[in-house]
């Protein structure tokens, strides 16, 4: 008896034979299973097949087909959904990563990129042109799958969040047409990415900036608590009293490294000022004890390209979030706290993002919402072995609970969607406040009626 799935690949196959420019992978393809792997490990499902189209004509012929016959898909670029939502199981898998062309406008003013571009091709080919971009902080992101949902990285405070930096975007809509985005489908691409369409190209700004300032400050972390404490009581106020210009973006961390669990900063200063760039970062560095310091002229490419080998290429696991105004004496209390019990795997750890300067203000042009001065904590169980992962689980569930039960006044309500297990915070929460949610599902209503892009991140409609 042949299955529903089975006739939905014969299906896929029939239309194929008139696309023959569209790549074909089934499950029986020697390549499937690493075509298929994404970053989390954990997520181990099969698609019913891949495909991957060449040009923004071949998702479109893609995308009305299977609206047409039924078929669920999803949109897969860099993989990097941290809850593996590029790959359902039995759903068709797109996937974008041959639309990679990245064309640098000759103004050099903005860069345009195929749906499928990852931060390290795109920081590489600007860094010819002495050309920088705001990226997330892995070179294997997806640039359209970082930028559209929020986009948070190094050089934000100075440049702005990745929805900021969107000026254009072509999109298949749901009725499988490339169309050009108005400004409204815009300002819904700018926070909800692929709800309303498959962005198969996205125009970005960009700015002209060769070597920067970049590297880690490690701290002796035999105390962490009291480092980790005393650090952020010195920072907080530094930035009370504006020593700490835009120009410098602080990722703080506590990771488990080969000598032990240590807390470190990984630095970017984004301007070729340098000496007002080493000024800044010794008042930083001043803040605890510091073991080892590697920040020195370097590109934002070389930079980004180093973090990603810190970290794991594949996990297991998953990452909680909780967004606080203030990272004060309550918050570093319950952190400090955490730290010292925080699980030895790889891949167990904490990080910050802090959103002040352009990352913070305000973009009615964007349906992106937590936009005041922040800190968004990333509790991190994305870890090497599978075995590890419950203990780094728990560490974090339980560290988030304690985060909770701070001062209301303290907290966000909404978190980054990005890093949001699904089903933790309402979307509601995530797209308030005022009326961006509402003007989300507006727009879902009036571009996506049939829900087309059901699997896409965020999921607007309820099965
Ligand atoms: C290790 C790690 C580090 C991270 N660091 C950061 C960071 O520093 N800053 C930050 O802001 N985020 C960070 N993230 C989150 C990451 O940016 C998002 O999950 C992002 O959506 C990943 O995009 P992708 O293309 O790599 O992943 P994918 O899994 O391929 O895409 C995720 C989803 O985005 C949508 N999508 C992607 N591309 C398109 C497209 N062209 N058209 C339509 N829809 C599309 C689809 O719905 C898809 O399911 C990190 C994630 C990981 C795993």
């Amino acid at each position: 008896m042949t299955s529903q799935l089975d006739n939905s690949r014969a299906t896929l196959r029939l239309f194929l034979n008139n696309h023959p420019e569209i790549k074909y992978v089934s499950p029986t393809d020697p390549e499937f299973s690493s075509l298929k792997t994404i970053y989390n490990q954990s997520v181990s499902v099969a698609p019913m097949a891949i495909v991957r189209p060449q040009t923004a004509n071949d998702v479109a012929a893609l995308v009305y087909f299977c609206v047409g016959s039924s078929i669920q898909f999803t949109i897969r670029s860099g993989g990097n959904n941290i809850y593996g939502l590029s790959c359902v199981q039995d759903a068709l898998m797109i996937d974008l990563r041959d639309i990679n062309y990245i064309e640098v406008d000759q103004t050099k003013s903005s860069v345009t990129v195929g749906g499928g571009v990852i931060v390290s091709n795109l920081l590489r080919e600007l860094s010819k042109d002495g050309l920088v971009t705001p990226t997330g902080a892995l070179g294997f992101l997806g640039i359209v799958g970082w930028g559209t949902y929020g986009g948070y990285g190094p050089i934000m405070s100075r440049y702005g969040l990745g929805v900021d930096n969107i000026l254009a975007a072509k999109v298949v809509n749901a009725k499988g047409e490339v169309v050009v985005a108005n400004k409204e489908l815009l300002k819904g691409i700018r926070g909800a990415g692929g709800a309303l369409g498959v962005i198969v190209e996205l125009t970005v700004k960009v700015y002209p900036l060769g070597q920067v300032l970049a590297g880690m400050i490690i701290f002796d972390s035999q105390d962490i608590t009291s480092t980790y404490k005393n650090f952020n009581a010195g920072y907080q106020a530094l930035l009370e009293d504006g020593s700490v210009p835009l120009e410098l973006g602080i990722y703080q961390f506590i990771m488990n490294a080969p000598h032990g669990r240590v807390f470190a900063l990984a630095l970017v200063w984004s301007s070729e000022d340098h000496d007002a760039g080493r000024a800044t970062i010794a008042k930083i560095a001043a803040l605890g004890p510091v073991m080892m310091n590697t920040v020195e002229p370097k590109t934002i490419a070389d930079h980004i390209d180093f973090i990603g080998t810190q970290v794991p290429q594949r996990a297991y696991g998953t990452c909680q979030t909780v967004s606080i105004r203030k990272l004060n004496e309550d918050a570093t209390e319950i952190l400090g706290r955490a730290f010292e019990k925080m699980p030895s795997s790889f891949g167990t750890s904490f990080g910050v993002h802090e959103l002040r300067g352009l990352s913070a203000a305000p973009n009615s042009d964007s349906v992106f919402a937590s936009r005041e001065p922040h800190f968004m904590l990333e509790l991190i169980s994305l870890v090497a072995k599978e075995e590890e992962v419950n203990e780094s689980i728990e560490w974090a569930t339980g560290l988030k609970n304690e985060l909770l039960q701070m001062d209301p006044r303290n907290l966000l309500s909404g978190t980054y969607i990005s890093v949001t297990q699904p089903g933790d915070v309402p979307l509601s929460k995530i797209y308030g406040p005022g009326s961006n949610f509402e003007a989300l599902l507006g727009l879902k209503r009036r571009y996506d009626p049939q829900n087309a892009f059901s699997l896409a991140v965020p999921r607007l409609v309820e099965q």
